[in-house]
């Protein structure tokens, strides 16, 4: 018996982000609306502690925060990683650490970065101060990082656990002129996606204009595309099976509104998304109906794939002009 030579899986670069807008509530308003005025305000908690940054339940008795105080732009680092490859929009460009910080008068630690020449100059109980951005807006960037504190300035020995602290703090009624209501936090996922073996052959297929689907060995189904693995057996799908091109519409729907922001959705409104189950597959998959009007679109219209040039999947489907199908020949794929 020889070993196989595993096939080759494709790899692709994806990334995937949005901007995600989001109102802030009173406390956490009066937070970032201080931090623009360089001001850092904690709630202080049921037991008399201070969450910096704070929140608006009590995480012990959930009960309402909403009673502010000032803390100091000082504080110790409770914990450390360094960092030494920064990513594109992390606080600084250069190595820095990633420092929890508890602010003098809190009882709990901030996430922010320290600006350091190497890790040899980071210690947990190290004294370290706000370095504060030139121009703030409201926002956990107007503290730029955090840097050490004088030299002279001794270390925390033993750096207390988080909780109650006796607290060098002043009450505040977090009013500001202008407050900052909202905020519009950038979201980003930069991955390396591959599709596993199935999917790879599924695309590779669909490369030369051909959909492949894989045969579960139990129930003898076949699936379009194809996931590795029947979802009811749980086995291991092996056996390529090349279906349509043609199909049925089992399902449909007529779609009213213009996609705002898909430039490669900018079709004219409305138009018909179907669910199609072509020919020798037991799973249906979707795709655009063209080339009939979209109230003439039924179930059981026979349909074909309508390639375009350089095109990776079908653009859309049109009818073939044979007879509808019957519904019985379809039913199970609803
Ligand atoms: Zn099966």
């Amino acid at each position: 018996m020889t070993a196989a030579s595993p096939p080759e899986v494709l790899r692709a670069p994806l990334i995937v982000e949005f901007p995600f807008t989001r109102s802030l509530g009173p406390v956490q308003s009066a937070f970032l609306t201080g931090l623009r005025e360089r001001v850092v305000l904690g709630v202080k908690t049921s037991d008399g502690s201070v969450m910096v940054p704070p929140v608006e339940y009590d995480p012990a008795t959930a009960e309402e925060l909403r009673e502010l105080v000032e803390v100091a732009p000082t504080g110790t680092v409770t914990t450390f990683a360094w960092n030494g490859h920064p990513r594109p929009n992390q606080p600084l460009g250069t190595p820095f650490a990633w420092v929890l910080v508890r602010l003098d008068g809190a009882g709990t630690a901030l996430l922010h970065a320290l600006d350091a020449p190497g890790p040899d100059a980071v210690r947990t109980g190290m004294r370290v101060r706000i370095r504060w951005a030139a121009e703030r807006t409201g926002s956990i960037t107007d503290i730029a990082c955090f840097e050490p504190c004088e030299p002279d300035e001794p270390d925390v020995p033993d750096v207390p656990a988080e909780g109650p602290q006796a607290t060098t703090t002043t009450p505040h009624d977090g009013a500001f002129a202008e407050p900052v209501t909202g905020i519009v936090a950038p979201a980003r996922l930069d991955y390396t996606y591959s599709p596993g073996r199935a999917q790879t052959a599924y695309l590779g297929a669909l490369a030369e204009h051909r959909t492949v689907g894989e045969r579960c060995p139990s129930c003898r189904k076949v699936y379009v595309p194809p996931r590795g693995a029947c979802p009811t057996c749980g086995v291991a799908t092996t056996d390529r099976v090349e279906v349509g091109p043609r199909g049925t519409v089992t399902t449909f729907c007529i779609v009213n509104i213009k996609a705002a922001h898909t430039a490669n959705l900018d079709l004219e409104v409305p138009y018909v998304y179907a669910h199609i189950a072509l020919d020798g597959a037991d799973l249906a998959l979707h795709g655009r109906i063209g080339g009939i009007p979209y109230d003439r679109v039924r179930m059981g219209l026979r349909v074909e794939p309508v390639w375009t040039e350089g095109g990776r999947y079908p653009d859309h489907y049109r009818p073939t002009g044979e007879p509808d199908a019957e519904y019985d020949t379809y039913k199970e794929l609803l």
